[in-house]
Parts: structure tokens; sequence; C-alpha cells
């Protein structure tokens, strides 16, 4: 079963890929456990940070979930928006916008390791619905 994570990672990406919204670790673990039986939590759980610290799924903190990564592999974080209505996650990126932000808190001293933003409000998809 050494390859057991791999498999794992490789079905949670294809998971979190077809979904269009973020999915909570338990989500993810409910999903996997359909088509391989039961796992052990913890080996859902360690794939999960794996794929995060890859880089290739990024948490979104303010609603403690999970969505594959929408560009192709980036060092600097990425900023998330979220729509109320719908639930869906876009990610948008500026490495200067969070150079900024960096160097905002360092003015005062601060020792920043990483940025999180993440803008609430309503998608393409919704806006266009409440205009019409
Ligand atoms: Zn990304
Ligand atoms: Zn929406």
């Amino acid at each position: 079963m050494r390859n057991q994570g791999a498999k794992i990672q490789f079905e949670m990406l294809t998971e979190l890929r077809r979904e269009a919204k973020p999915l909570s670790a338990y989500d993810l673990l409910a999903r996997l456990n359909q088509r391989n039986g039961k796992l052990a939590p913890t080996t859902v759980y360690r794939a999960l940070a794996v794929l995060v610290e890859q880089g290739q799924v990024h948490r979104v903190e303010s609603i403690n979930a999970f969505v594959a990564c929408q560009c192709v592999g980036h060092p600097e974080a990425s900023v998330l928006s979220i729509c109320d209505d719908c639930g869906s996650v876009g990610e948008h990126r500026d490495d200067a916008l969070l150079k900024d932000l960096s160097a905002l808190t360092e003015r005062s001293g601060f020792s920043p390791s990483r940025c999180v933003v993440e803008v609430r409000g309503l998608c393409t998809l919704c806006s266009a619905e409440l205009m019409s």
C-alpha cells in the first residue's frame, strides 16, 4: 500500500477540480470513503496537507474549506473571491499586492510569514442573475 497516499491525493484533486465550490476536509473524507471503502481520516487529512503544501489545493481560511488551484503552480498566495450566493471561489493573482501587504505590516515591526486575502461578494453569474 505504498502508493495509497499518491492515489488518495489524485482522487482528492479530481474531486476538488470537478467541484466548482470549496469542499471541507470532512466532505472530502466522505467522498473518498465512498470510492475506497473506509479510509483512516489521518490518511485523508495527510494527503490534503501534502496537496496544500504543494500549492495544488488552497485552503479557504474564512470558511475552513479547500479548492483546487485554478492557475499553474505559484509560490505566492493568491487572492480568493468567495461568492456569498452560490459559494463558488475564484482565484486572482497579484504578487505585488501581497508584497505591499507584507510591507505594510513590516513598517510597524511585524514579521509577516504569509498573507491570506479573501474577498466576499457576488460572482459574475450571480450578479448577472441579480441584474436580470
Ligand atoms: Zn492557485
Ligand atoms: Zn455566485
